[in-house]
């Protein structure tokens, strides 16, 4: 049987991260991954760009992953943005924030991060033990054996979540976890596309809709609500504010079976603010039919959606239209209901919500409190954020606490 102080499972950013870390600190370490090579989710990450981190201060951080953020705090006091940006400098890779919030590699090249860490890896001698999935994990007097061939005092689960599974992550840390006594939070699928009752949205396929705002219409979640761009699909919504809304959405349809949204398309103006923007309209535009007419407030093909909701005829101009129905059509672009029904489940989940429950791991250190010697990083734990490099970062950060220790 092979013996290490420290054995890592999962080469993900935060898997390597805390086998990096480790060896530095003179552990002999030993990291295992199922795929035939490391960092599969970073070399997919930022559509291949590789939003790392961003440039909030880590309270501000910390909020934008609900309540249990907190439990971060520590660990991003110690490997926050500024660590990380150093720790890429220092194998390498050189970081910028272009629009002075998200950060990125300055190749804009995912694979830039996974080779420098590759070869920092080498460059220290982790052993990488490729293609191995691990099943079975045992506590032997406080220590750990690894599929009844790898033995160590320290083990680090960074398995990831279960979003992409093809890229390796099935839920094996969710096993590891209960099998030593960890209690796992209720799992969906976070950052994806929703699908809707409503096929209409087919017909405006590809439109994007700038600043929209999108809102729970259930009484006790109104006050839940996202600004960003929005764009129509052949059975739904996607774009930045869905993806970075559906972790508050999916688990509502799991205990609703639909979830009635209400979606401001007109960049947040109120009823009000629509009445004077047509107004305003030059006479020119005005006496053109209702979709070219409004084609500054929404795209046509969406214009022509709203005014067969309303049961108004499109080729009309605004002056042809009743009162009553042109009123209607105000109210629908200020609150265009949309009923979310369902997800393309975890197959296009980019990030888990849920996970190993976080009352039962030490903030500080991240090893179990049930387990000795056992620690968790990254995705795996009940930690999820939005786009905009934020679960990188935890992901990151978290190995790096995990490997310190
Ligand atoms: C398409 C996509 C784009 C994304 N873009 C961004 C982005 O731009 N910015 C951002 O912040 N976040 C992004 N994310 C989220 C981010 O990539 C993840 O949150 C992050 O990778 C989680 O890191 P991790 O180390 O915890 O787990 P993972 O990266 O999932 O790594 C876990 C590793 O463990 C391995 N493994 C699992 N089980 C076993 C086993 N039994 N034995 C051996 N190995 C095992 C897996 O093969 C995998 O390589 C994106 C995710 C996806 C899917």
């Amino acid at each position: 049987m092979k013996k290490y102080d420290t054995i890592v499972i999962g080469a993900g950013p935060s898997g390597i991260m805390a086998a990096i870390t480790a060896t530095k600190n003179n552990k002999k370490c030993l990291l295992i991954e199922r795929n035939s090579y490391v960092g599969a989710k970073i070399l997919a990450s930022g559509g291949g760009r590789c939003n790392l981190s961003n440039t909030l201060p880590t309270e501000a951080f910390v909020s934008m992953f609900s309540r249990e953020g907190k439990f971060m705090l520590s660990s991003l006091k110690t490997f926050g943005s500024k660590e990380l940006t150093e720790f890429l400098a220092s194998v390498g890779v050189k970081c910028h924030a272009p629009d002075g919030f998200r950060i990125f590699p300055t190749t804009h090249d995912s694979k830039t991060v996974v080779n420098a860490l590759t070869q920092e890896l080498q460059r220290l001698n982790t052993d990488i033990l490729m293609s191995h999935r691990v099943t079975e994990i045992n506590n032997r007097n406080g220590s750990w054996e690894i599929d009844n061939a790898y033995f160590c005092n320290k083990l680090i689960i960074a398995t990831g979540g279960l979003g992409f599974m093809h890229l390796g992550t099935e839920g094996d840390g969710y096993k590891f976890a209960t099998a030593t006594g960890h209690k796992i939070t209720k799992l969906f699928p976070a950052m994806l596309p929703i699908e809707t009752k409503e096929t209409w949205v087919k017909n405006c396929r590809a439109d994007t809709i700038g600043k929209a705002v999108v809102q729970i219409n259930l009484p006790k979640h109104c006050n839940k609500k996202a600004v960003g761009d929005l764009i129509f699909t052949s059975t739904g919504i996607r774009g930045p504010v869905v993806l970075d809304f559906a972790r508050e959405i999916t688990p509502l349809i799991d205990e609703y079976g639909e979830v009635p949204l209400l979606i401001n398309l007109v960049g947040g103006l109120n009823e009000e603010q629509i009445r004077a923007k047509i107004k305003s309209l030059p006479q020119n535009k005005i006496s053109l039919p209702l979709p070219e007419m409004l084609n500054t407030l929404v795209p046509e093909p969406l214009c022509v959606e709203l005014c067969k909701l309303v049961g108004i005829d499109f080729s009309c101009t605004i002056s042809k239209v009743e009162k009553i129905k042109r009123d209607k059509l105000i109210k629908l672009l200020a609150k265009t209901p949309l009923t979310a029904i369902s997800c393309g489940g975890f197959k296009e989940a980019m990030v888990t919500r849920g996970g190993v429950s976080l009352k039962d791991i030490n903030c500080q250190t991240l090893e179990s409190k049930i387990s000795k010697n056992l620690y968790f990083c990254g995705e795996v734990l009940d930690l999820d954020g939005p786009c905009g490099g934020y679960n990188l970062q935890w992901a990151f950060t978290s190995g790096f606490i995990a490997g310190s220790n």
